[in-house]
């Protein structure tokens, strides 16, 4: 497949396409950017287009993604190109020492097949310290026939001798709607489905294609039922609530989902444009919810959510939090029914 299957990126594309036909390729080059937005496609294809059988034919710096070597690369076979990621034992994933002796190992020797030999390392800053400074020595001196493609969307853990050692290329999210149009492409699902994703995605086209639309909805209608009128007045169904968002692999999803409905409804008390809002088809019941809250209570629980998502980062009882968070949600959401204390 060509650089063209990659959706946005047009401007870092570009550059990398015209140091391949110039011949001006630096040793390593680190890609910055946020999760799932389209580093490692990006790499590869790089890898594809300076490796391909038909590159030197055509000079055109550009993979044909059905040579020999495309096929090897995309399928991780190709005996001069190296794929690293961080192993996915434990909490805490990491890069250790051994597979930087193997990327050592690896670019010793001259190329086999192609022209470089090419080794992308996905999330480098999940490098152990003595990792990342045996990849330093590698880095410091490099022999001429290596291409380092290093990916990373926390540059600031990185070793920063690390990141002065590569060319760095700056991925930026592609456009709500260029990425709503390629979903209506290749998902098959509505225009409004896919508006949807292409908002929750935040312009990341991997992550686009990973959202699980049906869950999506259940679990915003789940919420928005939690809030309507008379079902706050129970706390069963909120502790409830909060047991099965804390559940391991969900606490992300639960208060990303609150935080879209809890935004939804801060434009709608401020009478905001309601293209703004995200969940347009519940613009009504939006409305009905608004209507007993008030933009500084809904500011609140906003901010206590923020502070639960710097928890979850941090081990706190994701549960307790919850619990804690939706009696506050509760309180927020009739703040406009209780009468001010007498006296
Ligand atoms: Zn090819």
């Amino acid at each position: 497949m060509p650089f063209s299957d990659i959706i946005g990126h047009s401007a870092p594309i570009g550059w990398l396409q015209r140091a391949i036909q110039s011949n001006h390729l630096a040793h390593a080059y680190l890609f910055v950017g946020d999760n799932a937005i389209g580093k490692k496609l990006t790499a590869i294809r790089m890898a594809q287009a300076i490796s391909c059988d038909r590159y030197r034919e055509s000079m055109t710096p550009d993979p044909c993604g059905v040579c020999k070597s495309c096929y090897q690369i995309e399928a991780q076979t190709h005996p001069d190109f190296l794929f690293i990621q961080p192993d996915s034992e434990g909490q805490n994933p990491q890069i250790k020492i051994d597979r930087v002796r193997e990327i050592e190992h690896h670019v010793i020797y001259r190329p086999l097949i192609g022209v470089r030999k090419i080794c992308l390392i996905d999330e480098v800053d999940r490098l152990t310290v003595g990792a990342a400074n045996a990849l330093l020595k590698t880095l410091e001196e490099p022999p001429d026939h290596c291409l380092f493609l290093l990916m990373t969307n926390r540059p600031s853990s990185l070793l920063a001798t690390i990141t002065s050692r590569c060319l760095v290329v700056r991925f930026s999210p592609s456009s709500p709607a260029n990425v709503k149009n390629y979903l209506i492409e290749v998902r098959n699902i509505s225009e409004s489905e896919a508006r949807l994703i292409s908002c929750i995605s935040g312009g990341r086209v991997g992550e686009a294609l990973q959202i699980d639309i049906t869950d999506v909805i259940a679990r915003k209608g789940h919420y928005l039922s939690l809030l309507s009128e008379g079902s706050l007045d129970s706390i069963p169904p909120l502790l409830d609530t909060a047991e099965a968002v804390s559940k391991p692999g969900e606490v992300q999803k639960g208060l990303n989902e609150f935080w879209y409905i809890l935004r939804d409804l801060l434009l709608v008390t401020l009478k905001c444009n309601s293209n703004e809002v995200m969940y347009r088809e519940d613009i009504p019941t939006l409305h009905t919810i608004a209507k007993r809250t008030s933009p500084a209570a809904l500011l609140n629980v906003l901010d206590e959510l923020q502070s639960l998502e710097f928890g979850l980062h941090r081990n706190l009882n994701m549960q307790l939090g919850l619990e804690r968070f939706l009696l506050h949600l509760r309180d927020a959401i009739s703040s406009r029914d209780v009468p001010a204390p007498v006296g």
